[in-house]
């Protein structure tokens, strides 16, 4: 398919969503070429001065604001829908190139409504910042949209279950086929499981690139590892994934930066 002829198939499902209150049909070959179009390079080309860029970015926020709406009054997981406190839809940049995905929100996201926003996510702040980005800068999301219901007076967070994260899956796939970043992180297993399918240990999957619909892939410890586990060699095994980011972002990296946690 030419890109002029994919940007109208694109344009006419983005007006059948917008119009209707259901999902557009399309066959699985055909979602199959969509996905594996250039279609990120081609909007980011199409689009180079200013004036374009904003006009995407803020395409791109009401793109993600239509499925914000429809994840707030989602309830395809009865149970989770009862519990919550909200929906945790994502924060960040709409037009962001890096673009973090981790499992599900805890207690403190559900009551605040945004994701990593407890110590976990503080500590991920701290990895932002040492990499040069503002939370503004990249964009943060979740598998899990509702926070893993839990006993009644237990405490704590758990994962979400395989059937869970099948669920709430399209939403994030949308999220990502918005945003278009030029790289993706996922922290932590389960958010690979959530992701790819794909069940490993951390020992095997992190550190090195995979991809995701031909997006770079960099899979490295969830934060809440690293607050269990101080040791500066594991601190260093992910500030190490993290100078990969940089680098396939061709972000500039001071000596300084490289010599993190060594
Ligand atoms: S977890 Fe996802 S699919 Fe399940 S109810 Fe929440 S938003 Fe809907």
């Amino acid at each position: 398919m030419t890109q002029p002829a994919l940007d109208l198939v694109i344009a006419a499902l983005e007006r059948i969503r917008e119009k209707s209150d259901r999902a557009p049909c399309a066959s699985r070959t055909a979602l199959a070429r969509l996905q594996a179009a250039p279609v990120a390079a081609s909007l980011r080309e199409a689009c180079t001065s200013p004036t374009e860029r904003r006009l995407q970015t803020r395409n791109k926020a009401d793109l993600l604001a239509a499925v914000r709406e429809r994840v707030r009054t989602c309830t395809k997981c009865a149970h989770l829908a009862c519990s919550r406190t909200q929906t945790v839809f994502g924060v960040g940049n709409p037009d962001a190139d890096l673009m973090f995905i981790g499992e599900a929100p805890g207690a403190d996201e559900d009551q605040q409504g945004e994701p990593f926003v407890g110590r976990a996510g503080q500590l991920l702040t701290r990895i932002l910042k040492a990499m040069n980005f503002a939370r503004e800068d990249v964009y943060i999301a979740n598998i899990l949209k509702c926070r893993p219901d839990m006993p009644a007076g237990s405490f704590g967070n758990r994962p979400p279950t395989p059937t869970e994260m099948q669920t709430c899956r399209p939403y994030l796939v949308e999220q990502i086929n918005i945003i278009q970043p030029n790289v993706l992180v996922a922290l932590g297993a389960v958010a690979v499981e959530g992701l790819l399918g794909t069940r490993a240990t951390m020992r095997e999957l992190r550190g090195r690139w995979h991809t995701y619909n031909s997006i770079p892939l960099m899979i490295t410890y969830h934060p809440a590892y690293l607050l269990r586990n101080q040791a500066p060699s594991e601190k260093r095994k992910v500030w190490e994934d993290m100078l990969q980011v940089l680098e396939r972002l061709e972000r500039p990296i001071s000596d300084r930066q490289r010599n993190y946690f060594l």
